[in-house]
Formats: structure tokens, C-alpha cells, sequence
């Protein structure tokens, strides 16, 4: 499983950060990026859900 988020579509919103910040964290651009596959506390495909873009990939 690889996740990505695409920068064009990102917002930078920061719900994602919000949900689960063992995956996602802030790029230098002030959008999100996924810095990990994994994370043994949160879904990642329930954070996917809830980016309002639909930029997270999975
Ligand atoms: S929830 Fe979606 S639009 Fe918002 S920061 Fe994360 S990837 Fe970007």
C-alpha cells in the first residue's frame, strides 16, 4: 500500500493532518504529504474519505 496525495488537488486544508498526523504532515508549499504507509492508530482510507478534494491516494 502506497499512499500519496496529489499536490494539484490538495487545498491544504489540513483535515488530514487533523485525523491522523503519523501519515500526513505539511510540505514546504503549505499542502499536505504522506511521509508514511502505515499507521497503527488511525484508517488511512477513512482519512482519505473525509479529504474534502479526494486528493489523498491509497
Ligand atoms: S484533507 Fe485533502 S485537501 Fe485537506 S490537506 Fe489533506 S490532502 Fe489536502
Amino acid at each position: 500500500m502506497t499512499i500519496s496525495v496529489d499536490q494539484a488537488l490538495c487545498s491544504g486544508c489540513g483535515i488530514c493532518i487533523d485525523l491522523c498526523p503519523e501519515i500526513f504532515t505539511w510540505g514546504a508549499d503549505g499542502k499536505a504529504q504522506a511521509v508514511k504507509d502505515v499507521c497503527e492508530i488511525h484508517n488511512p482510507e477513512e482519512v482519505a474519505d473525509q479529504c474534502p478534494m479526494d486528493a489523498i491516494d491509497i
